[in-house]
């Protein structure tokens, strides 16, 4: 994740270092060099523009102008501005002053939604919490099954339709990707209640995805988060998405204004653009970092780190 980036502004800043003063031509051409290896990270053209023009304009500034050492000024500029994009501060889980604090999970299908309710619910077990898992995604017939084996693995507990006897779910019964087997916000109303009764502290929802943003399933989830009103709505995006980050997200921003946002699967080779460009676009935070498809692999994300870690 992100070396080829890394490398690309590590060579650009290689270039400044010994120079005693930054000419025009040197910003100029080192602002060309970060958009270059900002586009073929795959980042969203207006993230770019605006990445840019703030550091041209910090760059040609008094800051770097005043600067005993104008490579190490700029590196500190790109490094701030890419904390910023990054979402600025690590952001932690808000939880309810009366519990359960429910947490409702969306993205699409395939983006590690399932996975992540595991790593999330065992992250939380271990610091003392007593989370249940909803299995409200009841779009894929395997989906619920999955759940069950993720919960198993976390040693969290699953609220299933057809444990708790809602919504008539039909296991197995129908091909993959046809409509509705059952009521998923029943399911997830039943989930809410479940925790009420048994004392379960955090309440994880996952829900259905799709392949593409789809209306009706962006209507379900809609209606998941009005029956919940979730404290928290994570929208789980894979990295390598590319540069169908941006609409992707601003889709599930319309639809179900999530709050945070979970990056899976940064333990690929993605180019890191979905990374740079969906906090940047959504104004809302990356929280955590799926790294891979163990239970243990998940990380609070830190923007600050990372900037560091793009820039080592
Ligand atoms: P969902 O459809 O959104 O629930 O996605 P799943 O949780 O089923 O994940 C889809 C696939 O991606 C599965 O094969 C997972 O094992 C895999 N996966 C999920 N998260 C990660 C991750 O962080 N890293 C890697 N390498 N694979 C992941």
């Amino acid at each position: 994740m992100f070396t080829s980036l890394s490398d690309r502004l590590t060579g650009t800043f290689k270039n400044l270092r010994g120079k005693g003063r930054l000419s025009e031509s040197d910003v100029n051409k080192t602002v060309r060099d970060i958009r270059m290896a900002l586009i073929d990270a795959d980042v969203a053209l207006p993230v770019v523009k605006e990445f840019t023009r703030a550091i041209r304009e910090r760059a040609t500034g008094a800051e770097v102008s005043q600067a005993l050492n104008p490579a190490q000024q700029v590196i500190k500029i790109v490094n701030e501005e890419l904390t910023e994009i990054l979402g600025g501060h690590t952001r932690e889980l808000t939880l309810a002053k009366r519990p359960p604090t429910v947490i409702m999970l969306a993205g699409l299908q395939g983006s590690g939604k399932t996975t992540f309710a595991g790593k999330l619910g065992a992250r939380l077990k271990d610091e003392g919490h007593t989370p249940l898992l909803v299995a409200a995604d009841l779009q894929r017939p395997n989906a619920v099954t999955q759940l069950e084996v993720v919960g198993e693995r976390a040693g969290v507990r699953v609220f299933a339709p057809e444990r708790g006897n809602i919504g008539g779910h039909d296991v197995g019964g129908s091909a993959e990707g046809t409509r509705s087997h059952g009521d998923p916000v029943a399911v997830a109303r039943a989930g809410l209640a479940e925790a009420q009764a048994r004392q379960h502290d955090v309440l994880i929802v996952d829900t259905a995805g799709r392949l593409a943003v789809d209306a009706e399933l962006m209507q379900q989830a809609a209606d998941i988060r009005s029956a919940i009103s979730p404290d928290e709505v994570l929208f789980v995006i894979d990295a390598m998405i590319g540069q169908a980050a941006i609409e992707t997200a601003q889709a599930f921003q319309e639809g179900v204004d999530f709050t945070g946002v979970v990056l899976s699967k940064l333990d690929g080779d993605a180019r890191g653009g979905a990374a740079l460009s969906v906090a940047g676009t959504t104004g809302r935070p990356i929280m955590f970092a799926s790294t891979g498809e163990g239970v243990r692999d998940i990380e609070v994300f830190h923007p600050d780190r990372m900037a560091g870690r793009i820039l080592d």
